[in-house]
C-alpha cells in the first residue's frame, strides 16, 4: 500500500490554492488579448488590473506600481539595473551591494557586471551587520553613480526576518535605493513597502500559492524606474514588454487575496504546529542545532542540524518515509550544494541542514508523522563525526 505523503516544502513552492486554480480555469477561457479595446479585450485586461489590486493590498502598495513579470527572477534581473530612468532621463548606479544570504536570483547580481556587485556580511545569528552594512557604504564611490542595495526581508532558508526598517536608514543616509526581496515574506508577515522604506520589492506567486512562473516587481513610486528588462510592445506600461500571462496574474491575485484575508491569526496556527515539530525535535535528539531559533522568524520555517547525518541522506531517508522536506534550498538542479546561507553565518555548512516548511494545509498529524519519521532516522545514523 502506497504511504500517504505529507508535503512540508512551502519554502521551495506551495501547493496551489483552489481560489486560484478557479480564477486561472477562467481566465483561460477568455479569449481577449488584455491590450485589446473590444469587450474581450476590456474583460482580460479587468482581470490584470484585478490581480493588481490584490498583489498591491498584500504589500501595500499601489496597485499603479506593481509590474507582472514572468517569476521573481526576472523581476531581480529588471531591478537590478546599471542604468535606471528618471522621466526621459537615464540615470547610472554604481554598484549594487548585496547580502551575503540572497537567494541565487538577487545574488547573481542581475545585470550588474561581477566587478560591480559587493557583498555584505550577516552576523552568526543570520542576521545582516548593520555596522559592516554602514561602513561599506560610506566607502561609497559617489562619482560610479548611486549606491543600489538589495536586502532580503526573510530568508528562505532560516525564516530570518531581517531588519529592513534599519537597513533602510542607513541606505537612504547614502543615498542609496533599496530592493527587498520579498518572497518568502509575502502572505506570511503583514506588510507595507512604505513601512519597510523599501523603494522595490520583488515577489513570486508560487510561495504563496499562485501559480509558477509569474511574479512582480512592486515600486513605491514611479519617478525612478529600472530600464526595461524584456522590450518591446507597451504592456506593464512598457516596464515589461510581452502579452500578458492572463491565467497566471489571475491565479496570483487570486492567491494575493487569500494570503491578505486573517493573515495573522492564519500564520500564528502555522507557528505553533512549526514549534510543536521544534519542541518533539529537540526531545528527540537535544543535540539538534536549530537555526535562528532565537531570532524573530516566519512561523514556518525550521531550518536544523542533526549531527551526524548529512542533510542530503536526511532528505532521502524522509521521503522515503512519504516526507518531502529540503536540504537548504532547491536549486535548480536538484543537486544538493553547500548552504551558502549557513556559510555567510560562518556556520561548517559541509554536512547541511534540514529545512522544513509548512503552510495553512499543515496538520498537526502531519507534524506528528514527521515526528515519527525523525525519531526513526535520528536512531539510524552514524555516530557523530561519521555523518551518513
Ligand atoms: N527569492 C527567494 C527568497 C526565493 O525563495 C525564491 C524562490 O526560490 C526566489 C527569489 C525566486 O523566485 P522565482 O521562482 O519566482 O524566480
Amino acid at each position: 500500500m502506497a504511504i500517504e505523503r505529507i508535503y512540508l516544502d512551502w519554502n521551495a513552492t506551495a501547493p496551489l490554492r483552489a481560489a486560484a486554480r478557479d480564477a486561472m480555469l477562467d481566465a483561460l477561457a477568455m479569449p481577449g488579448n488584455p491590450s485589446s479595446v473590444h469587450a474581450e479585450g476590456r474583460a482580460a485586461r479587468a482581470v490584470i488590473e484585478k490581480a493588481r489590486r490584490a498583489v498591491a493590498t498584500l504589500v501595500g502598495a499601489e496597485a499603479a506600481h506593481v509590474t507582472f513579470t514572468a517569476s521573481a527572477t526576472e523581476a531581480a534581473n529588471q531591478v537590478l539595473s546599471p542604468v535606471y530612468r528618471m522621466g526621459k532621463s537615464r540615470v547610472g548606479l554604481g554598484r549594487l551591494y548585496v547580502s551575503a544570504i540572497e537567494h541565487p536570483a538577487v545574488r547573481a547580481g542581475g545585470r550588474f557586471p561581477k566587478e560591480r556587485v559587493t557583498e555584505l556580511a550577516v552576523t552568526p545569528a543570520g542576521l545582516i551587520d548593520l555596522d559592516a552594512l554602514a561602513s561599506t557604504l560610506a566607502g561609497h564611490d559617489a562619482s560610479e553613480g548611486l549606491p543600489l542595495v538589495a536586502v532580503m526581508l526573510v530568508n528562505n532558508e532560516t525564516g530570518i526576518i531581517q531588519p529592513i526598517r534599519e537597513v533602510s536608514t542607513i541606505v537612504k543616509k547614502f543615498g542609496g535605493l533599496l530592493v527587498v526581496d520579498a518572497v518568502q515574506a509575502a502572505g506570511r508577515i503583514p506588510l507595507s513597502i512604505a513601512d519597510l522604506g523599501a523603494d522595490f520589492l520583488i515577489l513570486s506567486a508560487h510561495k504563496l500559492g499562485g501559480p509558477k512562473g509569474v511574479g512582480a516587481l512592486v515600486s513605491q513610486g514611479e519617478t525612478f524606474m529600472p530600464e526595461p528588462l524584456v522590450r518591446g510592445g507597451g504592456q506593464e506600461k512598457g516596464h515589461r514588454a510581452g502579452t500578458e500571462n492572463l491565467a497566471a496574474i489571475a491565479g496570483f491575485g487570486a492567491a494575493a487575496e487569500r494570503m491578505s484575508a486573517d493573515l495573522v491569526s492564519r500564520n500564528a496556527g502555522i507557528a505553533a504546529l512549526r514549534d510543536r515539530a521544534e519542541a518533539g525535535i529537540v526531545s528527540a535528539a537535544p543535540e539538534t542545532v536549530i537555526y535562528g531559533r532565537s531570532e524573530t522568524r516566519v512561523g514556518n520555517t525550521s531550518f536544523f542540524h542533526l549531527p551526524g547525518l548529512k542533510a542530503e541522506t536526511g532528505q532521502i531517508a524522509f521521503d522515503l518515509e512519504g516526507i518531502a522536506l529540503s536540504a537548504g534550498a532547491a536549486c535548480s538542479s536538484g543537486k544538493v550544494g553547500a548552504s551558502h546561507v549557513l556559510t555567510a553565518m560562518g556556520e561548517d555548512a559541509a554536512t547541511g541542514a534540514l529545512r522544513l516548511s509548512i503552510g495553512p494545509d499543515t496538520t498537526e498529524s502531519d507534524i506528528d508523522r514527521f515526528l515519527d519519521a525523525f525519531v526513526k532516522i535520528a536512531a539510524r545514523r552514524k555516530p557523530a563525526g561519521q555523518a551518513a
